[in-house]
């Protein structure tokens, strides 16, 4: 049955009463005082104002305070848009325009950001209503973190302060199938997009997942992947609602902190990319602290090797592993690999599709068939590919965007005949399952050829010395493009660029063998505020080294 968020946070409340929905070291949030909190708050934010469809944006860390103030946005019939709080000045400056954010909730500050500091340099006078730089910013919540106070501001100690004396203002007229959330992407191929989902989408995808991995009562999910990104909004927050479980968020990622949460919190489940899985394998406090609460982690967003999987379980006795791939414009993760499935399968694959559970698609399947539809096109003209061949990537379902915030011909571009456009390359195996390959955006073509850069990649970052490669397509007058090849060498290695031509004369054919080599160092690398290296910005950087 669809519901709004907040009818799904009350729904969790009446079923679950205080069992704790958010744990962190000092404080503990149960389900119905999450409720409570977060009406309080939307009471709040009506007195500020906030009308159905307006959008309120948050900048918060992974604090406690996040769960109640993403359900009380929604309860006040607004579209929530929670920010990266790791952008700098420049990127907070973009999203908070290309939004046409409403009213803000955030904190004074996190880590060495100060984002009030950062306010008064995009938008000088936020604190008095509407400036030239933002015309659309009516107010700003701040929740003090610090004692910092700000004349003309609304600094609260506590959300749900804001709506103590406005007891029962917020009444909302909004239906399950509205945008409940605007998502930014991570920027990884230009910049950010903002992705409309609605209420009943995120629930979808967080019930699917809980369905597929056979969630059972009461798991305690932790991660510190930001609560802002689909990956721990869905995969941590909204599916472990669906069983009565609880987030365990951290502020930052350590190893030594995750050991110590597992250990407190007795946390059943870790969420991962494979950089912070390769840490932990590696750190010492895994022999120390007891970690034998965990027994599922799920690992998303790039590919993790067999041998880094033996390690989970040799390393850190966790038996459970799952592979997830998805995006933001699906609603999160679409497919989930299996623990049953060979370790060979969740390095190569990124499993299959979830189980929808409720009205699937294929419906005389007992749970409700599968959550997404998939296959592959060719990525030049979008014509539909024989199974098993390789293309670009694209899915439909119910759990997919509405479209991209005010981008109508991104949009148009991504939703082709009611299919959303991946960007990425690969194909759908016999057995189902999904291998991916690269992001077409990515590849260029030389002499009319077209070149694939992940395999250059994986030849020369096999190479001694070589931490890490990145070939990209830069213009080139006699062969429109040609490859140029930045290489990462390993601290204290020095890389020959002649070797590595050799190599790629030896090894590839002409037509992929990059004309430019060049060094960076790994400090360098242009990456999104969640680590994935920005290619069109080496493009754009080989462009000033090459002239
Ligand atoms: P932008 O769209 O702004 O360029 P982005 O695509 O990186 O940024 P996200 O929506 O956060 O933003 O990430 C989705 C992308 O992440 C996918 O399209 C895919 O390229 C990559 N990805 C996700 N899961 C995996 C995985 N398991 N293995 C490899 N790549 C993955
Ligand atoms: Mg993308």
């Amino acid at each position: 049955e669809p519901r709004t968020l907040d009818a799904f946070l009350d729904s969790c409340a009446a079923e679950f009463g205080d069992r704790p929905l958010v744990l962190t070291d000092d404080r503990t949030l149960s389900y119905t005082g999450a409720a409570a909190e977060s009406r309080r708050l939307a009471d709040g934010l009506a007195a500020l104002g906030v009308r159905p469809g307006d959008r309120v944006g948050m900048l918060m860390a992974n604090h406690l305070e996040f769960v109640p103030c993403k359900f009380a946005i929604a309860r006040a019939g607004a579209v929530a848009i929670p920010f990266n709080f790791l952008y700098r000045v420049d990127e907070l400056a973009y999203v908070l325009r290309q939004s046409r954010c409403n009213v803000l909730v955030t904190m004074t500050g996190f880590g060495d950001l100060d984002y009030l500091a950062m306010l008064d340099q995009i938008a000088p006078g936020w604190e008095d209503g509407p400036t030239e730089a933002l015309p659309d910013l009516r107010a700003v919540v701040v929740l003090s973190t610090d004692g910092r106070e700000r004349a003309g501001v609304h600094t609260v100690g506590s959300l749900g302060e804001l709506g103590d004396a406005h007891p029962g203002a917020a009444t909302h007229e909004v239906d399950p199938s509205d945008v409940g959330d605007i998502l930014y992407t991570s920027g990884t191929t230009g910049s950010p997009k903002g992705v409309m989902v609605s209420h009943d989408a995120v629930q979808r995808t967080g019930y699917a997942s809980a369905l597929t991995r056979a969630f059972e009562d009461g798991r305690r999910v932790l991660f510190s992947l930001p609560c802002y990104h689909m990956f721990g909004y869905v995969e941590g927050l909204i599916a472990s609602m669906m069983v009565g479980g609880a987030i365990v968020p951290r502020l930052t990622f350590t190893p030594a902190d995750y050991f110590a949460g597992i250990e407190r919190h007795r946390a059943t489940d870790i969420l991962c990319v494979p950089t912070m899985t390769v840490a932990l394998v590696e750190h010492e406090d895994r022999r120390t602290r007891d970690l034998s609460s965990v027994f599922a982690i799920l690992s998303g967003a790039a590919p993790a090797p067999v041998w880094l999987w033996e390690k989970v379980r040799s390393e850190l006795g966790i038996s459970e592993i799952v592979t997830g791939y998805g995006m933001t414009e699906t609603g999160g993760a679409m497919t989930l690999s299996v623990p049953e499935d060979p370790l060979e399968q969740h390095s190569t694959t990124v499993g299959r599709p979830k189980l929808a559970g409720v009205a699937g698609l294929d419906p005389s399947d007992p749970v409700g068939g599968a959550l997404c539809e998939y296959r592959t096109v060719d990525p030049l003209t979008g014509e539909p590919l024989p199974a098993g061949a390789e293309g670009e990537l694209v899915s439909r379902g119910p759990t997919h965007m509405h479209g991209f915030w005010d981008k109508p011909e991104e949009t148009a571009l991504a939703i082709r005949d009611g299919w959303v456009h991946s960007g990425d390359l690969g194909l759908v195996r016999e057995d189902g399952y999904l291998q991916l390959t690269g992001r077409s955006k990515e590849l260029y073509k030389s002499g009319g050829e077209l070149v694939m850069p992940k395999e250059i990649e994986e030849l020369v970052s096999a190479m001694p010395g070589v931490s890490q490669a990145y070939a990209v397509g830069v213009p080139d007058e006699r062969w429109g493009e040609v490859g140029c090849l930045w290489i990462v060498p390993e601290p204290g290695a020095t890389v020959d660029p002649d070797a590595v031509l050799a190599l790629c004369r030896d090894k590839l054919a002409r037509f992929k063998v990059p004309k430019h080599v060049l060094l960076l160092d790994g400090a360098e690398l242009p990456t999104t505020p969640t680590g994935k290296v920005q290619k069109f910005a080496l493009v754009r950087r080989a462009g000033e080294v090459l002239g």
